[in-house]
Parts: C-alpha cells; sequence; structure tokens
C-alpha cells in the first residue's frame, strides 16, 4: 500500500504536534488536522496594548530534559528569533500566597517558615512531621487525594494548603481525585520511599533515580506568551504536514491501515491513506468523529470524564492602584474563604512582558469541581473579591480602581479529572488500542494534563510510532 503520509494525526494541540514532531525526527511523515485554524488548542496568547493574556497554561513546568531538548531544537531558548525566547519564572515568582482569613499568607518554603507561618496551628505542624511514620493505605479501592494527605499530613495540611494546590492545578475536588492517577509522583515517593517526605529528601540529594530529571526545575514560559512554543514545533513540520481549518467527513480502518476523507477550508474534499492513526482531540470532541461506531463504542467510557467550567478573567491594573506588593506567582485560596475566585496569577511578576509600564495583569481563575457556578462570575464580582483580597484603590480619592485592560476566555469542559473511576478510563482507552491496531489515543486526559505530561506523551508515542511495525 502506497500511504499518503506514515501516521494521520487529528488535534493540532500540543500532544499532536509533539507527535508529528518525534515520528518528522525519525524520518516518517505526519498529516495533523485540526478543525481550528490555529495549532495550540488549549494554549492560546493575546498580545494587546502592551498587556500579554493567557487564555489557557501561563506557565511550563520544565523537570525534564527532554521537554528543555524540545523548547532548544525549537529556536526558543536564550539568543532564539528576536521577541519569542525564553522566560525564566522571575525569583520573587517561588513565593505563592494562600488567603487564609482574609489575608494573603506566604506558604513556608522552607522548615523554618513552616515553624513559623500561621497557616498551621502548633499541633497541626507537629503533626506533617509524622509523615515518615505513616504506614501505606489498607483501604478498599482508589485512594482520594483528599484521603491520602489527611491520613499522612494531617486535616490542616489537607484545608490550608494541599486543596487549594489542587484548586489551582485540576480545578478539582480532593475528595474525588485519585492519587495514584492524579498524582502519581508524590503516590510513587510513598510506594518506593515509604514516605513523601523521605522520598522527597531521596529525590534532591540525587539518591533517587529519574532518568531525564532536569536540574533545576524551571518555571518558564516565552517573550510573546505561551502560544510561540506550539506555533514554533508547527513551523519545523514539513510543507503540507499541517491541515488546518479542516472538516474530516470518515474515518475508516481499512485492511492495511486507515483512509481519512476531508474537506479543507476551500470546501475541496481529499483522501489520504495512513498506516498509523493517532487521537488527540478533547474528550468531549471525541463522539463527534466520523469515527466507525464499532471504536466509539469502544471508548464510550470516556463520556464519564468529567471536566468542570473554568473561566479564566485577565485583568490589567494601575500599578500605584493596588496595595498587595504582588511579590510572588500569584494566590490560592482556601475553601473556607468560600470565595467567588479559585486563585489568581500574578501574572506580570511572574513574567517580564506581561504589561505596559507602571501596570501589572492578574489571571483570575473561577469554576471548578467545587464551584462550577463561579465560571459565570461577573467582572464586577472578580474586582470585588481583588479589592477584599489586594485592595484596589485610586489615590488619594480612595475610589475603587478600574481595570485598564480584560481579556475573558470561558472553558465549559477545562480540565479533565482524574477522579477515583479513572482506571475505568485507562481500560477503555488499553482496550481500544489492543482492539485496533495502530490506533491510539494521546491527549490531555490519558497520562498527565500539565503542558510538560502532553509534551513528553507526544514525544514518545511519536518515537514508539516510527520503530513499531505492527
Ligand atoms: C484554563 C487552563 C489553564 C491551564 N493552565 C496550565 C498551566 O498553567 N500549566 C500547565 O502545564 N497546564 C495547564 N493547563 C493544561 C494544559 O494546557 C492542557 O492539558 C494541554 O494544553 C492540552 O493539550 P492537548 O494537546 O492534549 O489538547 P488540546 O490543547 O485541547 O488540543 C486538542 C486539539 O484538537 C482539536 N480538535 C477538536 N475537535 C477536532 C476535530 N473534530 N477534528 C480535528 N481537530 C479537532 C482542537 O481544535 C485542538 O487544537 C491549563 C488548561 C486550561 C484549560
Amino acid at each position: 500500500m502506497e500511504y499518503t503520509a506514515h501516521t494521520a494525526i487529528i488535534g493540532a494541540g500540543i500532544t499532536g504536534l509533539c507527535t508529528a514532531y518525534a515520528l518528522q525526527a525519525k524520518n516518517h511523515s505526519s498529516h495533523v488536522f485540526d478543525r481550528s485554524d490555529v495549532v495550540g488548542g488549549a494554549i492560546q496568547s493575546t498580545i494587546y496594548n502592551g498587556y500579554l493574556a493567557e487564555s489557557g497554561p501561563n506557565s511550563l513546568l520544565v523537570k525534564d530534559t527532554r521537554v528543555a531538548k524540545l523548547i532548544n531544537e525549537i529556536g526558543l531558548s536564550e539568543g532564539g528569533p528576536l521577541g519569542h525566547e525564553r522566560l525564566l519564572a522571575t525569583k520573587e515568582a517561588h513565593k505563592r500566597y494562600i488567603v487564609q482569613g482574609g489575608k494573603t499568607h506566604a506558604m513556608p518554603s522552607s522548615p523554618s517558615g513552616i515553624l513559623k507561618t500561621p497557616l498551621f496551628s502548633l499541633k497541626g505542624k507537629l503533626r506533617i512531621l509524622c509523615e515518615p511514620f505513616i504506614g501505606s493505605y489498607k483501604g478498599d479501592g482508589e485512594e482520594s487525594f483528599a484521603h491520602f494527605v489527611t491520613r499522612r499530613f494531617g486535616k490542616e495540611l489537607l484545608e490550608s494548603a494541599a486543596a487549594p494546590f489542587v484548586s489551582g492545578i485540576y480545578a478539582g475536588n480532593p475528595d474525588q481525585l485519585s492519587i495514584r492517577h492524579a498524582f502519581p509522583r508524590m503516590y510513587e515517593l510513598v510506594e518506593q520511599h515509604g514516605s513523601v517526605l523521605k522520598g522527597a529528601i531521596a529525590m534532591q540529594s540525587g539518591k533517587a533515580q529519574a532518568p531525564y530529571k532536569h536540574k533545576p526545575t524551571q518555571t518558564l514560559s516565552f517573550k510573546s506568551g505561551m502560544q510561540v512554543m506550539p506555533r514554533a514545533i508547527a513551523e519545523q513540520l514539513s510543507e503540507g504536514s499541517l491541515k488546518l481549518a479542516t472538516e474530516l467527513s470518515n474515518i475508516k480502518k481499512i485492511d492495511d491501515g486507515w483512509q481519512l476523507t476531508w474537506t479543507d477550508s476551500a470546501g475541496i474534499t481529499h483522501q489520504g491513506f495512513y498506516k498509523k492513526l493517532v487521537i488527540s482531540v478533547p474528550h468531549h470532541k471525541l463522539k463527534k468523529l466520523p469515527l466507525e461506531p464499532e471504536i466509539l463504542a469502544k471508548l464510550s467510557p470516556l463520556k464519564a470524564i468529567k471536566a468542570p467550567p473554568v473561566t479564566s478573567l485577565v485583568l490589567g491594573f494601575r500599578r500605584a492602584n493596588i496595595e498587595h506588593p504582588l511579590d510572588g506567582f500569584g494566590m490560592l485560596i482556601k475553601k473556607a474563604e468560600q470565595s467567588p475566585l479559585l486563585g489568581v496569577l500574578f501574572s506580570s511578576s511572574m513574567f517580564e512582558h506581561r504589561a505596559p509600564q507602571d501596570h501589572v495583569t492578574l489571571t483570575c481563575m473561577m469554576g471548578g469541581a467545587l464551584n462550577p457556578q463561579y465560571a459565570q462570575n461577573t467582572e464586577e464580582v472578580v474586582i470585588a473579591e481583588l479589592d477584599r483580597l489586594l485592595g484596589l484603590s485610586v489615590k488619594p480619592s480612595g475610589s475603587m480602581a478600574k481595570p485598564t485592560f480584560s481579556h475573558r476566555t470561558e472553558w465549559p469542559q477545562a480540565i479533565p479529572q482524574y477522579d477515583l473511576s479513572y482506571q475505568n478510563i485507562i481500560d477503555a482507552i488499553t482496550s481500544c488500542q489492543q482492539a485496533f491496531t495502530n490506533l491510539h489515543i494521546a491527549a490531555n486526559y490519558y497520562q498527565g494534563i500539565s503542558v510538560s505530561d502532553c509534551i513528553i506523551n507526544g514525544l514518545e508515542l511519536g518515537e514508539h510510532l516510527a520503530t513499531d511495525q505492527s
């Protein structure tokens, strides 16, 4: 069979693009289809009048040498094409605030900080130190994140630090997320070292093995925003590889592979033959793909994936009109605060080039599993909460400061939750991939939601497809 390209990839988000990139590095061609006319999926950056708003991810955590290598290869490291180079998070971004009692408190980052912080009582602090002596989970079924943290570190750590942290990553419910699936590295620390603290110390001292560990871990973005990364990967793909603004009308299993039919932006219909097929669209878009009923039936358990709505509202203000020093990554908010916000990123404190001179940007996240209705909060509600927590006032009049910039993005199904029944999702994907040779699922509902996880999963899959003879 003469193939049009080796692999067809449906979805030009970061996962699909990295799969194509790794295939190309091994001299295998691919076609990457997307309904959108831009690449990047959830990674979208908007620049307006000196402000930079991220609709989706604000930063990328580089812990793995493969991610760092990719950034270098696509020309985004220092000294890369002017205007796009990598930006490391500022030093002050190491500080993270937690809101308790209407006030922001810096999260402790050292043993002496833990002793001094008002976030935990003395009893709570002593309980945290008992963690190395706590045994393994003896219960039936999956252990939730909330149960794991409470059992190992005590309820105070859960409520004052761990639960807000879960809101920041998954916009999730700590009682519903599976420790094994949602936080596999933390789970592994206990499996391998008997304790999270002992495991963390072993990792720091270099005793624990981590083949691709990037030292030091870096939080980064790019001068013109996160979206430059998928764009730079797309630019590396050979001409004709990207099929944007296309509508697939048929995806058919044939003897030696897959036959795809699509219509391009000019309304012209095309057909192509591929050895392998990668599906990389969001879980809630799967049912709309023109797949054969047998495949859709195998993937039907994925309908159970929950992904609560999240809204990102990026607001600009004059620096002088905010009382808080904004000297950190941002603030996470405890559930007990009953805040209309999940958290706020101090975007222009994290990275340079996020706001004009003497102005700042704040990225306000709302919604999530615990309060999905808050995704509909108005700008007025958000500003009133920012005033309560950060102090917004115009001097000397003292009137409430008005934003100088506003950019809102609503994600009706933002982040897939790796919940207590997530093993069913893995089983369904595995069973579908086994039943249909050369069909692969690669997206953020499988093996990690972070941008870094999606990059690694895409690269690994591309390398696997290039050598796989089936
Ligand atoms: C608000 C928000 C904030 C986040 N913050 C962070 C963060 O700070 N750090 C971090 O690491 N991660 C963050 N994430 C998570 C991370 O951004 C995503 O998990 C990741 O970008 C998903 O990549 P993906 O390639 O799997 O899917 P997507 O980016 O969703 O890409 C899927 C692609 O499929 C395409 N598609 C859909 N239907 C079809 C179809 N019928 N035919 C063809 N193509 C189709 C879409 O157009 C899209 O381009 C955040 C996510 C959100 C929503």
